[in-house]
């Protein structure tokens, strides 16, 4: 039996972010993880920190993640300098690109309505016509009407970003714990006992950051969480010189060279298989957008799932009746990871989660008690 003033269970970037940040307010952390048998986002992501479309049902979540993404610029050079690992993270601005003046029209509604809920005297954002996105894109394809840009979008190496947080943390005297897949959280008291399918411990507070796994988890306590996987497919391509001048949210060329494609959004239930259709259409579209893409070769692709709570929005709240149990769930695990290390932690750390973010919480999403 080990002791920890908090467990953390899942390795990913949300787990890991929190992990991180709750070693910084000087608790005692250990981080559970099953392995790669689990489904496992932040292994699959496209890497976006990005505002400009986030938050048109729900204001709260707009300034949300702005919060974070204003938090990105010292959380990645904390990061750069405590582990030596740069994580690429860049913040020039994302375009959003429309293929007529109808889906510009919209965009620009969508837009509005975000700036509107946040009270924005200015929209922090910018509508491009053609003449304007050429100028930012030579050699751009004829098919491309205009974009949306907003100057607070950025993106990083995802991979470098959990690199760097798995390193952080063992620097700072985590315990992390690969292969332990979390068997039962058992309720003595105030205190909770949490047994893997290798080890015992007993803490006050457990973090569930276990994705997609925190449905099933959640169940074992009394509550159905809604969540739902929602299947992402990316492409990568051969390495290439900068042919890819500016962050757009569907194709992003990396430092290495390589451009990834991205951007698609399947409802296929617990189904992370590659299919011939949606690459075909991402392709398509990417070379819709930059017709000199045509001549590159793929040389990988893959299929993920996000974690994604029913309403689009994050989870971050208690478990009804085992409140040191908490849930984190969000389908922008990157984008949000800043304000996950600076924010949530401190808010898990001083027991005020919950009451901080309300809008957040389990209640809004109508949860049954299942027992
Ligand atoms: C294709 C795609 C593109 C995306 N693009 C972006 C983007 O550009 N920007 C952005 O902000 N977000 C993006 N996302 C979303 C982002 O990747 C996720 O929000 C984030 O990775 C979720 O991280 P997580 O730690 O919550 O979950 P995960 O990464 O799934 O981690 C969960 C961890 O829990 C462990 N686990 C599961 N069950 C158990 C158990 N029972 N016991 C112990 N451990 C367990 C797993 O091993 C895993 O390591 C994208 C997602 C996809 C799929």
């Amino acid at each position: 039996m080990a002791d920890f003033d908090a467990i953390v269970v899942g390795g990913g970037l949300t787990g890991m972010s929190v992990a991180y940040g709750l070693l910084q307010r000087r608790l005692t952390v250990a981080v559970i993880d099953e392995g790669d048998v689990a489904h496992r986002a932040s292994r699959g992501t496209f890497g976006l920190v990005w505002a400009q479309s986030k938050g048109r049902a729900m204001p709260e979540y707009a300034r949300w993640t702005r919060e974070s993404v204003k938090l990105w610029p010292a959380f990645a050079e904390e990061l750069h300098e405590r582990t030596g690992i740069d994580v690429a993270y860049s913040n020039d601005g994302g375009y959003m690109f429309a293929f007529s003046e109808q889906e510009l029209e919209q965009r620009k509604s969508v837009y509005d309505e975000i700036c509107a809920g946040l009270g924005l005297k200015h929209p922090d954002y910018e509508i491009l016509d053609r003449k304007a996105v050429v100028a930012d894109f030579p050699g751009i394809g004829d098919a491309v009407r205009g974009a949306t840009f907003c100057p607070l979008d950025g993106d990083c190496n995802p991979l470098a970003l959990l690199h760097a947080l798995h390193k952080a943390f063992l620097i700072d005297g985590g315990k992390y714990l690969p292969g332990h897949r979390l068997a039962e959280i058992v309720q003595h008291g105030s205190r909770l006992v949490l047994r893997t399918t290798c080890s015992r411990f007993e803490t006050d507070r457990i973090v569930l950051a276990a994705g997609i796994g925190n449905a099933r988890i959640a169940q074992s306590l009394g509550c159905s969480l809604p969540l739902r996987p929602l299947r992402g497919q990316i492409l990568v391509s051969e390495r290439a010189k900068p042919v890819i001048p500016r962050l757009t949210h569907a194709v992003r060329q990396t430092k290495e060279g390589s451009i990834m494609f991205g951007d698609s959004h399947e409802d296929v239930g617990i189904n992370d298989l590659t299919t011939a259709a949606t690459i075909r259409s991402i392709a398509g579209r990417a070379v819709k957008t930059f017709p000199f893409l045509s001549s590159l070769r793929i040389v990988r692709s893959w299929a993920c799932l996000r974690p994604m709570p029913v309403d689009g929005f994050p989870i971050y709240d208690r478990i009804p009746r085992h409140p040191g149990v908490i849930v984190l769930n969000t389908h922008s695990g990157v984008t949000l990871a800043a304000a996950h290390a600076r924010i949530i932690a401190t808010q898990i750390a001083d027991g005020t989660l919950g009451k901080a973010i309300r809008h957040f919480s389990i209640n809004r999403l109508d949860v049954q008690a299942t027992h």
